[in-house]
């Protein structure tokens, strides 16, 4: 921790914002539902705790980030950092005590219920660990009902739009069946179908992949990275896998509900993982992209 404090000590002001990386500036994507310049998702002193007197819990001590579209965030930390707390709080889950979320230049938080509703379904798509499959739907209803009521397209529209997808996901064959008739893995991937077949500006996803194995968890990275990469998307995944920092353009850590580092991909690509703190060696080294969200929680 020294070279934290000393850096905190000489930067006071730094990083409330996150910088950009070069991936992302070299990457002329399809663009998401909406094109939009600097930061798509920002989340700005983000404050929340759970219970009250000797019970309270800070899950969130004044988090501040900065998302672009088109990248690929890794969210990370042990077990009850605040991880799956922040991911809620940035994409309209859960109501922070304090701070602010900003998306596609809006106040998600003062938005109206009807609004944040509307937003979430136009904009926003969500993975969590179990996959949520209507059991009665083919896997192809599945994303057929996304595309129908969520975007009012017509029934062929929304069928050529959903087979495309699970063809892009190696299902094709498997888009009559109903979730029963699926693998864990197929199933895992009609989850992620119909999470991006409305092409969403936001995919979250809360550890995509802790149940499936190996296999299937690099095929779910890569789809999810693709929607990034191809498709525009701004997405974030919270892991406490290092494994998959390799399709990561940004990895942010978490401790004790304050974000403690956020390291560009160039970083990561060069070194291990230190096994000790769980951190990137590169955290130590004060880069251009390093950049500390909140250095006096950083302290405490
Ligand atoms: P992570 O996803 O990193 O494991 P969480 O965001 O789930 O961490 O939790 C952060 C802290 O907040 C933990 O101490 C957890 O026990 C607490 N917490 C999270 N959700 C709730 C809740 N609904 N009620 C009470 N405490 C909660
Ligand atoms: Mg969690």
């Amino acid at each position: 921790m020294p070279v934290l404090s000393r850096l905190c000590a000489r930067l006071p002001l730094i990083g409330r914002r996150l910088g950009r990386s070069p991936a992302q500036t070299a990457r002329p994507t399809t663009p998401a539902a909406v094109v939009h310049s600097g930061p798509t998702l920002i989340g700005e002193d983000l404050l929340r705790s759970f219970g009250s007197g000797s019970t309270r819990t800070h899950a969130l001590r004044e988090v501040s980030v900065e998302l672009h579209q088109g990248e690929m965030n890794l969210l990370m930390g042990p077990s009850g950092s605040g991880k799956s707390t922040l991911l809620a709080v940035l994409s309209g889950l859960l109501r922070p005590d304090g701070g602010a979320v900003k998306a596609l230049g809006r106040d998600v938080w003062a938005m109206s219920d009807p609004d944040m509703e509307r937003f979430r379904l136009r904009h926003c798509s969500y993975i969590f660990q179990g996959y949520n499959l209507f059991p009665a739907l083919t896997a192809r209803q599945q994303l057929e009902v996304i595309l129908r009521w969520g975007e009012g397209v017509s029934g062929s529209v929304a069928r050529k739009r959903a087979d495309h997808v699970l063809g892009q996901l190696g299902l094709a064959g498997r888009a009559d069946l109903r979730p029963a008739q699926l693998s864990g893995g197929e199933k895992q991937r009609v989850a992620i179908a119909r999470a991006l077949v409305k092409n969403p500006s936001f995919v979250f996803a809360d550890e995509p992949t802790s149940a499936l194995d190996w296999e299937n968890g690099q095929q779910v990275m890569n789809l999810l990275q693709e929607s990034a990469r191809e498709r525009g998307a701004t997405v974030l995944v919270v892991t406490h896998d290092h494994r998959l920092e390799r399709y990561a353009d940004r990895v942010f850590h978490m401790a004790d509900g304050a974000l403690k580092s956020a390291v560009a991909a160039t970083h990561l690509h060069h070194a291990a993982v230190d096994d000790d703190t769980g951190f990137h060696p590169a955290f130590s080294v004060a880069g251009p992209r390093l950049r500390l969200a909140d250095p006096t929680a950083a302290a405490g």
